[in-house]
């Protein structure tokens, strides 16, 4: 990419698009181009169209979806599923009409099947059934890396997937019903401490177990992987390559924020998925690898938790 290279960055408000926008400003990319959803609305065709024809950008980092944790998932199935297919197949074709040749596509590491082997690599993608919590958006995050390797395939694009584990970082969404295991945690354990209190409630068992990406990671591996002109198609996972259970978790927080109390597991709300490690070998063997370890990464979101959510 050349530095005043035209760098349209679809979501630049949310936490994947503002770690790349940071990311991008640092590597000296100065010609970026962003609109908030006020001005432009990606789930409607015309305007997405309208835009892209007429600014013709040279680069796309697709960081746009309505995202959320389990229980967001599992509620809004509906918004989920309707609004990623729109945005997704609204940006691609449109993309692809103005000229577009080289776009990042996010997905995650949900579009896996529920129970496939660990770690997971890049073609285990439709061997199974998904984890039903959030089978909408898996099938949405789907359809988009079907429609780059599509566009890829007939019309000569370089449409790139990558998919990245649970991420977590600056600009996470905080809220207690909708947002992700992680800053949920931050937050609870931040709450109970303030409050005196002697107990800390975790959904579900406690005993799933997931990987965790700081998203200043994940938006250096987006950068690695859009650097790379011999990648033209495919599929990249994006992850540390180690996971924790949910309950190690949380005792991880706990320390972190400093918070003294005993963990009560609320066996009403879902795990969801038992396991979801993804293999990492395909990126690191293009010489990619995380940074900043899971306890370093917490401290650093609670710190910015601090600042942005609890007036610190
Ligand atoms: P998932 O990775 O798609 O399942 O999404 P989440 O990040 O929302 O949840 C991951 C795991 O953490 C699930 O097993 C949840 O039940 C568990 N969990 C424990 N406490 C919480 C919480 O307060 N909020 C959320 N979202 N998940 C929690």
């Amino acid at each position: 990419m050349r530095k005043d290279a035209k760098i349209y960055i679809a979501g630049h408000r949310g936490m994947v698009g503002s770690a790349i926008v940071r990311q991008l400003e640092a590597a000296g990319y100065g010609n970026l181009l962003t609109r908030t959803s006020s001005d432009l609305d990606l789930t409607q065709q015309q305007q997405v169209s309208d835009f892209l024809l007429s600014e013709k950008p040279d680069y796309i980092f697709m960081a746009a979806a309505k995202v959320g944790g389990i229980h967001a998932n599992n509620t809004y199935r509906a918004d989920f599923i309707y609004q990623n297919l729109m945005i997704e197949a609204n940006v691609i074709h449109a993309a692809w009409q103005a000229g577009v040749k080289r776009m990042l596509f996010l997905g995650s590491s949900c579009i896996y099947p529920r129970d496939c082997p660990q770690p997971i690599r890049e073609d285990y993608l439709l061997t199974g059934p998904l984890e039903q919590t959030n089978e909408p958006y898996a099938i949405a995050k789907i359809a988009g890396i079907k429609l780059c390797e599509s566009y890829n395939r007939q019309y000569g694009t370089a449409y790139v997937s990558a998919m990245p584990t649970n991420l977590y970082g600056p600009n996470d969404n905080y809220d207690l019903a909708n947002s992700h295991v992680l800053p949920a945690l931050i937050r609870k354990a931040h709450e109970a401490k303030l409050r005196g209190d002697s107990t800390y409630t975790v959904w579900g068992s406690g005993r799933p177990m997931r990987e965790f990406l700081h998203v200043d990671d994940m938006a250096s591996a987006c950068l690695f992987l859009m650097e790379q002109n011999a990648i033209t198609d495919g599929l990249f996972n994006v992850g540390t390559g180690t996971d924790v259970t949910i309950r190690e978790l949380a005792e991880t927080v706990m320390d972190v924020v400093g918070f003294a109390g005993e963990i009560v597991f609320d066996a009403s709300k879902p795990d969801g998925t038992p396991r979801k490690l993804l293999d990492v070998s395909r990126l690191q063997q293009l010489g990619w690898k995380a940074t900043i370890d899971l306890r370093e990464g917490i401290a650093l979101a609670y710190a910015d938790f601090l600042t942005k959510h609890a007036g610190g």
